[in-house]
């Protein structure tokens, strides 16, 4: 075993004041009542946050003023500012950059799809799984992010659809847990934040729990913690390679749980949740590309996952300064025919927001 550093439980450091999207319904009414006011303030609290979207208190005039005042200072603390949006693929992709209070940066990328509107949340900033071909794994990890850090890049993008910042007024249904960070390294904030995101309105934002996906390089013990919870978001795995030697160089967390380990708890997963794993896999020219690799990946899955597994191909989005590039398409081609040929769905992700630095792997929050 090597010494990776534990990452499960990192410091509380510079996590943002309570606010009202780290809490419980309960808990939300002991706030409310702690500070002096009436229990019901609080659920006309959620209903402006989680119903109406909004977290203004300028907004909120069935609150007397002096209520009110007392009320968002001390459960609606500014979380995170606009620093700024960048869109493209034709104003169908838009990437905001986030300042917290503590000056910390982060990202989300919002994305319009005729059938759905999805939304990459981050989980942290930065990330400690140091995979070498991913932009934000390149910088470590400058700390968690609060429940209601995750919980406000989804209010917030929910709001910019129903307002029609990208295009036509839509509705945000797609939630990703696949922008910074590593979600089950900030497990109990994460978990914390689905059922905000998923709980019907004013509890939390009402957004399918079936529709949010929550993307792990493969901490084995929190996969199998989450296959306990009773929800039923997809788990997405990103193995990237079927075989332990390569997988410790391109995840190198691999070192402390093996592929087969990680398999047997997707597999401990899609039993309890009866849902799909998806098994993510940047294809990466001349590195994991090859047609034995699509081989045993193919078979690997189809032993431990069987119908329960379906490959998404990620063409590699490089990264600044790295030596790796995305596979020719006829190799891309022939690796999906080989892993559908050992009877496992296999598809290639659609990529979106490469030209502003949007793509998956590439949020790395410069400033
Ligand atoms: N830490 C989590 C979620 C974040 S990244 C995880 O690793 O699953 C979401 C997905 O994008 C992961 O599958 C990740 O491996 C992949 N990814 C990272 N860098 C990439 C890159 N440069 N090109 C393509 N995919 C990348």
């Amino acid at each position: 075993m090597t010494s990776l550093p534990l990452v499960f439980d990192a410091p509380k450091r510079g996590l943002p004041p309570r606010h009202l999207a780290d809490l419980s319904t309960e808990q939300r009414r002991d706030a409310v009542t702690d500070l002096g006011e009436k229990a019901f303030r609080a659920n006309q609290l959620s209903t402006h946050y989680f119903a109406r979207l909004t977290a203004d208190r300028d907004a909120m005039t069935d609150i007397p003023a002096a209520s009110r005042d007392r009320l968002a200072d001390e459960l609606l603390p500014p979380l995170l500012s606009v620093v700024r949006h960048v869109a493209c693929d034709d104003n169908t992709t838009r990437k905001t950059l986030w300042r917290a209070h503590d000056g910390t940066l982060v990202e989300s990328v919002l994305m319009r799809y005729p059938d759905r509107v999805t939304l990459c949340v981050s989980s942290q900033a930065g990330c400690g799984m140091a995979c070498p071909f991913c932009a934000t794994g390149q910088g470590g990890l400058q700390r968690n992010l609060s429940t209601a850090e995750i919980v406000d890049q989804v209010r917030a993008a929910a709001a910019a659809m129903r307002d029609g910042e990208l295009g036509e007024p839509g509705r945000l249904s797609n939630i990703v847990f696949m922008g910074m960070g590593e979600p089950l390294a900030n497990y109990r904030r994460v978990i914390d934040a689905v059922h905000r995101i998923c709980d019907p309105a004013p509890a939390g934002l009402g957004i399918s729990q079936r529709s949010v996906t929550v993307s792990t390089v493969g901490l084995v013990p929190a996969i199998r913690k989450l296959a306990e919870e009773g929800l039923s978001v997809r788990l997405a795995v990103s193995l990237h390679t079927p075989d332990d030697e390569l997988r410790d160089t391109l995840v190198p967390v691999n070192t402390r749980w093996k592929v087969a380990e990680v398999l047997d708890a997707a597999r401990l997963y899609a039993d309890r949740t009866g849902r799909r794993v998806s098994i993510e896999y940047a294809l990466i020219r001349d590195v994991n590309d090859q047609p034995w690799r699509a081989d045993l990946l193919g078979r690997l899955l189809h032993k431990h996952l069987g119908p329960l597994a379906h490959v998404n191909v990620i063409p590699l989005n490089p990264t600044p300064g790295s030596k790796w590039d995305a596979s020719p398409k006829p190799v891309e081609r022939e690796f999906v025919r080989r892993v559908n040929a050992q009877g496992v769905s296999c598809t290639v992700r659609d990529t979106r927001g490469q030209e502003i630095a949007a793509a998956c792997g590439q949020l790395a929050a410069e400033g």
